[in-house]
């Protein structure tokens, strides 16, 4: 988790110091609920009507409920469990929006050179981060050979999927909170919502800003605790997504196992302290973080710069922080508009 409670609560009273007319009755709505894929969300909005507030936050958890019920593989009866037992079988017809997410989770491994692959848990279902359960070197050579986003074989005409050999199993882990912000955000939106902040884990997305000023979210120090930040980004109608190595790991003899893995070699991949990426879309901002710990903060860097919309914020194995191209001319400009 990045976001930086004394901060919200600092950007919060803005407004009112500020002297900024608001109507009378109108206020900023939040709630924080655990649960749901695993993760905190959070759902904060400016409405006029409490009641609607309430009820627009409902309409999103339930959004997200539905999705991590389709998605989940924790959940046996969940779409994508369905599909991790029988689509090495043969074509396997699922949902509209399972198929979509499948062709955008493909599209971002073709992006990031394969470092991000939903097959990763053909490897990655043998880790057991809360239990210290790793597998070892002749488990992850068994298992490696159906780790590769081309197993997954998808049919637009027909919306089937199919495995092309045993053992291939798909984890949306490492996209389904971005896309759940997403579809939250679009909740709010067709509510007439025109400013809220909605996060799930790590992934975060904003509509509007906070009354001419923007949402500051900060970037947690990736060694330090929960409320350490090592930098504020400013944002406005943007997306956010961090990953850390801190976020689900254990140590064992000097070695950090933690939950994002490489999919060329089974193990946990560790080039990268902490990836931000902004963005304007959380499914593709939460898509994008996983690669800068596999392919290491250079190769990333020129993936992330090559996207138009996108920008980052690496924390390297020292300790140094980058930039993308994106956001170094604020860092240039600011000493010389003194
Ligand atoms: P969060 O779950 O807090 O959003 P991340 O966005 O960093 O955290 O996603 C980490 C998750 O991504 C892992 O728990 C796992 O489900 C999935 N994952 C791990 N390695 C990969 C990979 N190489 N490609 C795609 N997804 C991955
Ligand atoms: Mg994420």
């Amino acid at each position: 988790m990045f976001m930086n409670t004394p901060l919200l609560k600092r950007v919060l009273c803005l407004p009112l110091l500020l002297g900024l007319s608001v109507p009378a009755h109108a206020e900023w709505v939040n709630r924080v609920t655990d649960g749901i894929m695993g993760t905190r969300i959070i759902v904060e909005l400016w409405s006029e009507d409490r009641p609607k507030a309430e009820q627009a936050i409902d309409a999103v958890l339930d959004e997200m409920r539905h999705i991590d019920d389709s998605m989940s593989t924790y959940k046996p009866t969940s779409e994508v469990s369905q599909v991790n037992a029988r689509a090495a079988d043969g074509p396997m017809r699922i949902s509209k929006e399972l198929f979509d997410l499948l062709v955008t989770a493909k599209e971002y491994s073709v992006l990031t050179d394969g470092a991000f692959d939903i097959t990763y848990a053909s490897v990655g279902y043998l880790y057991d981060f809360r239990k210290h359960v790793r597998p070892n070197e002749t488990q992850i050579d068994k298992a490696l050979p159906a780790v590769d986003y081309r197993h997954v074989l998808l049919d637009a005409k027909n919306q089937t999927v199919k495995f092309s050999q045993k053992g291939v199993r798909i984890d949306l882990g490492g996209i389904a909170k971005g896309y759940s912000v997403d579809r939250g955000i679009d909740v709010l939106k067709s509510l007439g919502v025109t400013r809220a902040y909605v996060s799930a884990g790590g992934d975060s997305r904003i509509i509007g800003d906070r009354f001419g000023k923007p949402w500051m979210v900060g970037i947690r120090d990736p060694r330090k605790g929960e409320g350490k930040v090592i930098t504020e980004i400013p944002l406005t109608d943007a997306a956010m997504s961090t990953s850390g190595d801190y976020e689900r790991y254990f140590v064992e003899q000097g070695v950090r196992y933690h939950h994002i893995i490489d999919p060329h070699t089974g193990h946990s991949a560790s080039k990268v302290l902490s990836a931000t990426i902004i963005g304007p879309y959380a499914t593709r901002t939460d898509g994008l973080s996983k690669t800068a710990f596999v392919l290491g903060p250079e190769k990333a860097m020129e993936i992330y710069n090559r996207i138009e919309d996108i920008d980052a914020i690496l924390v390297k194995l020292g300790g140094t922080v980058i930039y993308s191209k994106g956001l170094e001319p604020a860092k240039v400009r600011a000493p010389a508009t003194k």
